[in-house]
């Protein structure tokens, strides 16, 4: 598994992250064919696109995290969020019933309450953001450089990164992560993703 620490050292050149489970291992929330393409396809093009957008520019020896705070808004930043984004989502999932599943515990489980009252109400703003959001993008639970819990709503490639923040949940909400498997249903979507929802890498990326 790619901890944190990983994630924001990769540098140029980037390579797809291997998947920490098989590509049929998250029905029936995601599905083998959802995974092929969204892995295999799409976050295979936003690494080859990043890696040659990087070639011969001072980017080339930044980590991820340093070019997604640098890039300028175009390809560049679209690219290297994308790989950022998925990297992260990818990596905080595991199989259903598998441990880790179910509901947060520990630090996590009471920042959780201190800040949106319960994880019942936390999963209703969470998918609110999510259904919400028009268009293409992200949703994340985030936390500020003073421990505070926040939900943000990023479009397109956007990561709290940005504003300072330590992303540590993030639904994926571009039509390719849903339509194969729910079609235009995004909110069954974000409902069935709290079952394969990994609370120990979760707690893991806290500051
Ligand atoms: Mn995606």
């Amino acid at each position: 598994m790619l901890t944190q620490l990983t994630i924001t050292e990769m540098k140029a050149p980037f390579v797809l992250p291997e998947l920490p489970y098989g590509t049929d291992a998250l029905k029936p929330v995601l599905s083998r064919e959802t995974l092929d393409y969204h892995h295999g396809k799409h976050l295979q093009a936003y690494v080859n696109t990043l890696n040659t957008l990087v070639e011969g520019t001072g980017y080339a020896g930044m980590n991820l995290e340093e070019i997604v705070r640098k890039a300028p808004a175009g390809p560049l930043f679209n690219n290297a969020g994308q790989v950022l984004n998925h990297t992260l989502y990818f990596e905080q999932f595991h199989p259903v019933g598998s441990e880790g599943t179910g509901s947060p515990k520990g630090k996590l489980k009471d920042a959780i309450r201190g800040f949106f009252g319960s994880f019942e109400d936390f999963r209703k703003e969470m998918a609110s953001a999510s259904v919400g959001l028009f268009g293409s993008g992200w949703v994340w639970l985030a936390q500020d450089g003073q421990g505070r819990l926040t939900i943000v709503q990023c479009p397109n490639a956007g990561n709290p990164v940005t504003e300072g923040l330590v992303p540590l949940l993030g639904f994926d909400v571009w039509e390719h992560a849903y339509y194969v498997d729910y079609r235009n249903r995004r909110a069954d979507h974000i409902a069935a993703l709290w079952q394969i929802v990994d609370w120990n890498v979760v707690a893991a990326r806290m500051k």
